[in-house]
């Protein structure tokens, strides 16, 4: 009996391992199994987020090349902004335009055109600095009608327009447009430049790599920018005219006649080259002042003004140096040269008709001349201005409406 319960327990003990370890190897593999799945889905998380990762990250990066993109533009814009603020020249303003224009946009083409005082006619800016900038085919003397083609509809219309802007119009414009273009000259982008509601010019750009309303955008705010520092340079020069002429005959001034005067003697002296002075006074206005009254002097100084100026070289510097007297640096011009000059001068001036010349001593206006040259008769400013003083004091004295010419020996003479 004893023996069948010890047998009976054993083989149930034997089950029981056997369940056992059955169920362990089982519990064993689900255990690996479950491993397995885990290490599995990680595996796929992992890829999964670098996927992800990678994705933002290219996100990420397109995301900030724009805004670097937009914060260089931005940069660049408020830089020439204070770039044009410390600029008064018109010709430097224009020229950062076009340089800045061509950063920002890359256009192969940039044209610039200035509405002329008539406000009708829109002139090619064509500055040596620019010319890389303009197109091969444009003729460079070409001028526009505000209203016609792209760039004249542009000014009309006083807002920047892309090349689709022009198709929306109604087909008459599109088809008066067409018929207007210009030779040469091409359209994808063009804005006005207005300042306080005056319009100053049109800006208009080719061959962009990019045009969409980003770009309008951008050149409007550039256009608007210089618009604001060309109306300023514009009053600057205005104000800078204004203090280096005369009002009455609008000739240089003194002050700005001396400028000139140190300028061309510097310059003279470094190369060395000749120049000449011409000194040159009214006879006898006193008398005509007081025949004729204050105004009518007034009349005759304006027309004797423009006398001399038509019969001068376009280098001749011309100015009113007091009250009836002018002067006249003449560069690169030696004592004979400066005696043809006046010479000339004085033939214009007698031969010309002044109400009221009949009644001066000599029958008519007429003016004396004194000539004095750098570097033979005086090396310094001063000494040459006194020489040709000296020199048109002789002509006074030798009968007025004459020439004379400083000589040293001579001028020793007269000053004793
Ligand atoms: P001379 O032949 O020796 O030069 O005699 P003049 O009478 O021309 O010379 P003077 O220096 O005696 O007189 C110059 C006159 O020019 C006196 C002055 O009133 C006049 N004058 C100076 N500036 C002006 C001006 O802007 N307008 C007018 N109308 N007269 C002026
Ligand atoms: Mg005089
Ligand atoms: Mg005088």
């Amino acid at each position: 009996m004893m023996n069948w319960i010890f047998i009976g327990t054993s083989a149930f003990l034997f089950l029981t391992l056997l369940f056992f370890g059955w169920k362990n190897k089982r519990r064993l593999r689900d255990a690996r199994d479950i491993l397995n799945t885990l290490e599995e889905r990680r595996r796929i998380e992992r890829e999964e987020d670098q996927a992800r990762l990678q994705e933002v990250l290219e996100g990420k990066s397109e995301m900030e090349k724009k805004s670097q993109d937009r914060s260089g533009q931005l940069s660049m814009i408020r830089y020439l902004a204070s770039e044009l603020t410390s600029l008064t020249s018109r010709k430097e303003i224009l020229t950062r335009l076009f340089q800045k224009v061509q950063l920002l946009l890359d256009p192969a083409e940039i044209t610039y055109f200035t509405l002329e005082e008539d406000e009708k006619t829109l002139t090619l800016y064509t500055s040596p600095e620019v010319k890389n900038f303009l197109p091969k085919g444009v003729r460079k003397d070409l001028r526009i009608t505000v209203g016609n083609g792209y760039v004249g509809f542009t000014a009309q219309k006083r807002v920047a327009m892309i090349y689709q802007d022009f198709e929306k119009e109604s087909n008459l414009i599109r088809e008066r447009l067409k018929t207007n273009q210009i030779e040469g000259l091409t359209t994808d982008l063009s804005a006005p430049l207005i300042s306080h509601g005056d319009l100053l010019g049109v800006i208009n750009l080719a061959k962009l790599p990019q045009c969409t309303l980003d770009e309008k955008a951008i050149l409007q705010t550039v256009a608007d920018i210089t618009a604001i520092s060309l109306e300023k340079a514009k009053l600057f020069e205005e104000v800078q005219r204004l203090a280096d002429t005369d009002g009455l005959t609008k000739l240089y001034n003194k002050r700005k006649f001396m400028e000139f005067l140190e300028m061309e003697i510097n310059e003279a002296a470094r190369y060395p080259r000749t120049l000449s002075l011409i000194l040159l006074d009214l006879d006898h206005f006193k008398n005509f002042n007081d025949t004729n009254g204050h105004p009518a002097g007034d009349v005759l100084l304006r027309g004797l003004g423009d006398i001399l100026r038509e019969n001068i070289r376009e280098v001749d510097i011309l100015a009113r140096y007091g009250g009836e007297e002018f002067i006249i640096i003449c560069p690169e011009t030696d004592k004979r040269g400066a005696l043809t000059l006046a010479g000339r001068l004085r033939e214009k001036v007698a031969e010309a008709i002044f109400t009221g010349g009949e009644k001066q001593p000599l029958g008519k206006i007429t003016i004396s001349l004194g000539i004095a040259t750098f570097p033979e008769d005086k090396k310094d400013l001063e000494g040459l201005i006194q020489a040709a003083d000296q020199a048109l004091y002789r002509a006074k004295e030798g009968g007025r409406d004459r020439i004379s010419a400083y000589e040293k020996r001579l001028m020793v003479s007269v000053s004793h």
